[in-house]
């Protein structure tokens, strides 16, 4: 999710991008270009290589980024009221999607320049870009021989989505509102003239690998395109998903689950409180998974099958950690599952 192409300020054509989506695995791919849908008017949604293309797009210049997805007009900018640009999303009932809300900068490119989400008092977007790889790499070339260091190993730059992400999600989760976490690549392929060098910053077979969006389903995708496009973003939208830096290894095959006998809520329900909720984890390697209730540490546990019986009324999501080279490497960000207080019934 969150590729640029030549359409905007990225590298590469959506063909050429589809290609390096193929090499890395990837099932669906979205395109999001600055300002523009051309992407989808020139019928370049759908499959090639295997790999089903969808088209979105980023909305906004100086800061207030913002992805839509699923819709079907260009959603003007408007960088000094962003609740605008949220409410035309909403009206074309595409999923809205803050995007890198928090960005350090990095002196060596555009001497420091970030692109951060300012207004804060907006309501009815859909999500927030919780990590955004290019925007992460990025940031953490604080000096040239950083900068070396992280084109050769872009997993050191990737210290996990920032705390104050966590809780902007958090408070708004708090207050009551259907916030979902999403991760994006940001790819451009942009290349840079260092001196005699060319070096490419975020390129797209690195990102690929990196910042991925993981959906369940009900129905394995078919290989039809309006089918397919619907089942993506179905997920997407129910927050039956969730974010992953796959680099180190792949997230797939993780759970978060709600259960009681033989009925299972995944990641985005919301249900009723009732007696013997057990709450059912899986990581698809040995990993420290964090378990938060209401923006608060709840439970931890190490392992690959985490079991929490009993569990009470409140908004729960978790977060884990991959245990690498003596470190713990921020891995999998769950979406949250809401158990209804119900007693006043
Ligand atoms: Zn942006
Ligand atoms: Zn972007």
């Amino acid at each position: 999710m969150h590729i640029h192409s030549h359409y905007s300020d990225g590298e590469l054509s959506i063909y050429q991008i589809v290609g390096i989506a193929a090499g890395a695995n990837l099932d669906f791919i979205i395109i999001t270009d600055h300002h523009t849908l051309n992407g989808m008017y020139k019928g370049q949604e759908g499959y090639r290589h295997g790999v089903l293309t969808l088209v979105g797009m980023e909305i906004n210049y100086k800061n207030n980024h913002y992805l839509a997805l699923d819709v079907k007009e260009v959603v003007p900018s408007d960088d000094n009221c962003p609740q605008n640009v949220i409410d035309q999303v909403n009206q074309q009932q595409g999923i809205g999607i803050i995007a890198h809300p928090v960005e350090k900068g990095s002196k060596f490119y555009e001497n420091g320049l970030t692109y951060e989400w300012i207004d804060w008092t907006v309501d009815g977007f859909q999500g927030i870009e919780i990590w955004n790889y290019l925007s992460q790499w990025r940031d953490g070339i604080n000096n040239i021989w950083r900068g070396i260091y992280l084109l050769i190993n872009p997993q050191a730059g990737m210290v996990g989505p920032y705390p104050e992400i966590i809780s902007k999600w958090d408070e708004y989760l708090l207050n009551g509102k259907r916030v979902l976490a999403f991760g994006g690549s940001d790819a451009h392929g942009t290349k840079i003239k260092y001196g005699p060098f060319k070096i490419t910053m975020g390129s797209y077979r690195t990102g690929f690998q990196f910042i991925n969006m993981h959906i369940l389903s009900a129905q394995p995708l078919t290989g039809e395109v309006i089918d397919d496009k619907n089942t993506v973003y179905h997920a997407l939208r129910q927050g039956n998903c969730w974010v992953a830096n796959d680099y180190l290894m792949n997230s797939k095959g993780f759970r978060f689950e709600i259960q009681k006998n033989e009925q299972v809520w995944s990641s985005g329900s919301q249900l009723n409180y009732e007696n013997n909720l057990g709450l059912h984890i899986v990581t698809p390697h040995t990993a420290v998974v964090k378990v938060f209730k209401d923006g608060r540490l709840w439970r931890e546990n190490r392992g690959t099958n985490h079991k929490f019986p009993d569990v009470g009324p409140g908004i729960y999501r978790a977060q884990a950690y991959l245990p690498r080279y003596r470190r713990l490497h921020p891995w999998i960000f769950s979406n949250p599952i809401w158990i209804n207080n119900n007693r006043h019934r």
